[in-house]
């Protein structure tokens, strides 16, 4: 099953993102640093992004976007439940 529904939000850690070693997000990394910049949203824990972002992205990995998303929950950057996450920080 797919990490993330159709139609739910695709929503980045941004730490997480951003301090992965692994060369395969650079572009995802650089991209959301994109976003943020654009609406500056620079202290935010975590992003949420467009589906079309997503299939831009997919594109540059020539991947599909399903793919894309299975990758970046296995490198643990998807954030599947906003609310969860926030409420295990707190811990
Ligand atoms: P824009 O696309 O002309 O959007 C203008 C404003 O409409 C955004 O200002 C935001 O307040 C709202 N907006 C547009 N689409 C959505 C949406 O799907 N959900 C929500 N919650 N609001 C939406 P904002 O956030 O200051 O962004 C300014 C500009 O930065 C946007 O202008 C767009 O050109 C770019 N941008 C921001 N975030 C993204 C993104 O996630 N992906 C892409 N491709 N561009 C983005
Ligand atoms: P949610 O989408 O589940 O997001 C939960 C919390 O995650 C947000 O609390 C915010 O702290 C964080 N968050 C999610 N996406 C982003 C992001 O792109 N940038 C940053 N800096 N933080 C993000 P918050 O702001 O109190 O919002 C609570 C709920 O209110 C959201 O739950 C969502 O359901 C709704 N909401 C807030 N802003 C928007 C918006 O622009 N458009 C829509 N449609 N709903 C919004
Ligand atoms: P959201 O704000 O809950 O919006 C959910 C979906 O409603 C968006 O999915 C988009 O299909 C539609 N939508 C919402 N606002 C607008 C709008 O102003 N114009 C148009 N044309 N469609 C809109 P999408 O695009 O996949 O975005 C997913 C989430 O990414 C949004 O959830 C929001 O949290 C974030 N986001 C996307 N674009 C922007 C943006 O420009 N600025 C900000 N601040 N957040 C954005």
């Amino acid at each position: 099953p797919l990490p993330v529904e159709p139609g739910s939000k695709l929503t980045l850690d941004l730490a997480a993102l951003y301090d992965h070693s692994s060369p395969e997000l650079t572009h995802v990394a650089r991209y959301a640093r994109g976003i943020q910049q654009r609406r500056g949203d620079y202290n935010g824990r975590i992003l949420s992004i467009r589906a079309d972002d997503l299939a831009a992205l997919a594109i540059i990995y020539d991947t599909t976007p399903s793919s894309l998303l299975e990758k970046l929950s296995e490198l643990g950057v998807l954030i599947s439940d906003p609310a969860k996450f926030f409420a295990e920080l707190k811990d």
